[in-house]
């Protein structure tokens, strides 16, 4: 078969290309390595995370805030085969509809691995034996993602030593967990496990919590999650972690140099992903990878050789799936002679812990670096009406601003459904709006969003109303 365009990988990034290239009028392809389209994020990442996120939030909740809201249970459990068959099941649909997805824009789906023979043809091999097919394409799109990184001193043996793919799959609730790795997934599957009733201690290399977001969106979160009882270990450098028994022993050395000894059920570790390109053939075609494995790619997405395109988690920038998603789409309309365009500073970033964290633009930290000037409001949750009605008065919204024009730099928040509300700021930004304008817009009352306004008006002129 021959076709216009080609995508290697169905995660966000590959899918959402495929369709937009239908759109576009190209006649595509996607070839999926696995039987399940829909990549990390409908398999493994981002939809079963949050469905175990969603089910042990209402966990949590009815053991620790119900009674106070005047509700009272008895014999209250967590069922955690119902819980996982849920999540499965939140997984196939979520990936049926992908499926439907295909179907309804006539795209031709492969299944088995992609590999280049020369740079308009790919061999699909299916990855448990069978004929290999080749197809010609006139582009290519590379969109095979990510895997989790394991670091050498842990010895990962996917049944104790476990990264975020067996994590959200246990058979049981451990009575304790360590955690290597207080990033994004870190803290997520941690919560998990720590709202089920796991003692999660988790071990971060960094003096603080998330340390790539803003200074006090981690001092914040790991205030809220010791007192969740999360126990954190920071500066700490893991030097041997592995399965002796029915236990995982970790070694690690404290800030002091002196090695620390923990024990734990399991060990999740959680130290970052790596692009995948491993059987794609890059070699026979002269894709060059940057020092970082990933794919090079130039501002339009295209790597070393002319029509094959690189997008999501294998090339450089953020590895979330919306981040993938727009860069589907930018290189479809690119193959089209279309002028897309990518504002990266104006990608959010979002933590499902509770309250979530989400942030975008520039960190403080960032501003300082760049010695630009800048003012800094926040306004706490805990002055929220909203709130106090819900019991989540835990975190804040700190709006930084330029000193001189107003204009709004960057958006963090920590709270309530800080995962949504972070959606204003980025409309707020690419329409580079100023505090005062967003302060003197009428947000419905009473809404977690009010807590916006107030840390807009922090920022103008430190004329919070209610703090
Ligand atoms: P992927 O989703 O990784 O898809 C790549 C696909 O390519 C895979 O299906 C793979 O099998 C296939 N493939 C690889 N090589 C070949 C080949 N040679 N031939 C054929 N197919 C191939 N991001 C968010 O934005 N929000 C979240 O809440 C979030 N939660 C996450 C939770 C977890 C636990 C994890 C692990 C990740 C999470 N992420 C989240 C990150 C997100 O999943 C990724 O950023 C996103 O999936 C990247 O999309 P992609 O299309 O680049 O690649
Ligand atoms: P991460 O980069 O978010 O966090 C890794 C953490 O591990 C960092 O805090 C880092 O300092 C620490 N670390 C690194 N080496 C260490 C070591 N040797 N010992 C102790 N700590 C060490 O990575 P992640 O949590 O594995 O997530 C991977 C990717 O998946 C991220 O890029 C993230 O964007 C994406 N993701 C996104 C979401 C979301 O959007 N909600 C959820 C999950 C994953």
């Amino acid at each position: 078969m021959k076709y216009d365009v080609t995508v290697i990988g169905s995660g966000p990034g590959g899918y959402v290309a495929a369709i937009r290239a239908t759109q576009l009028g190209f006649k595509t392809a996607i070839i999926e390595k696995y039987n399940s389209l829909g990549g990390t994020c409908l398999n493994v990442g981002c939809i079963p995370s949050k469905a175990l996120l969603d089910s042990s939030e209402h966990y949590h909740n009815a053991e620790k805030t119900f009674k106070t809201h005047g509700i009272e249970l008895d014999n209250l459990k967590v069922n955690l085969t119902q819980m996982m068959k849920r999540k499965t099941e939140v997984v196939s649909q979520t990936v049926e509809g992908i499926n439907f997805l295909m179907k309804k824009n006539k795209i031709d789906v492969y299944t088995g691995v992609g590999s280049f023979v020369d740079k308009n043809t790919i061999n699909i091999t299916p990855r448990e034996g069978g004929d290999t097919q080749q197809i010609t394409s006139d582009k290519v799109i590379i969109a095979t993602g990510s895997k989790p990184v394991v670091i050498p001193p842990t010895k990962y043996d996917k049944k104790r030593v476990i990264t975020s793919t067996e994590a959200l799959k246990l058979e049981e609730v451990p009575k304790t967990m360590a955690v290597i790795g207080g990033g994004v997934i870190g803290l997520e599957l941690g919560s998990v496990y720590a709202r089920l009733g796991t003692k999660v201690t988790v071990i971060e290399y960094m003096p603080s919590l998330i340390p790539t977001m803003d200074v006090t969106l981690g001092r914040e979160l790991g205030k809220v999650l010791r007192k969740q009882g999360m126990k954190c270990l920071f500066k700490h450098e893991v030097v041997n972690a592995e399965t002796v028994g029915d236990e995982v022993v970790i070694k690690a050395k404290n800030p002091k140099g002196k090695e620390v000894e923990i024990k734990a059920d399991y060990c999740l570790v959680s130290v970052g992903r790596k692009p995948y390109t491993e059987g794609l053939g890059l070699e026979n075609i002269g894709v060059k990878l940057d020092d970082r494995g990933r794919i090079e790619v130039n501002g339009d997405l295209e790597t070393s050789v002319s029509g094959i395109y690189a997008i999501g988690d294998v090339v450089k920038g953020a590895m979330l799936a919306h981040k993938a998603e727009e860069e589907g789409v930018f290189v479809a309309e690119k193959i089209a002679g279309q002028k897309p365009h990518i504002n990266y500073l104006l990608i959010p970033g979002v933590v499902y812990t509770w309250p979530e964290v989400a942030g975008v633009g520039h960190t403080e930290q960032e501003l300082k670096e760049q010695g630009r000037k800048f003012k800094s409001g926040s306004f706490p949750f805990r002055a929220s009406g909203r709130a106090r009605a819900s019991m989540d008065i835990d975190g804040l919204i700190k709006v930084l601003a330029d000193a001189e024009t107003d204009e709004i730099l960057g958006v963090h928040m920590i709270g309530p459904r800080a995962a949504d509300m972070i959606a204003e700021a980025v409309v707020a930004m690419e329409y580079r709006a100023s505090a005062e304008d967003i302060s003197r817009m009428s947000h419905a009352h009473p809404t977690f969003t009010e807590a916006i306004k107030e840390a807009c008006l922090a920022a103008t002129d430190n004329r919070a109303i209610h703090i």
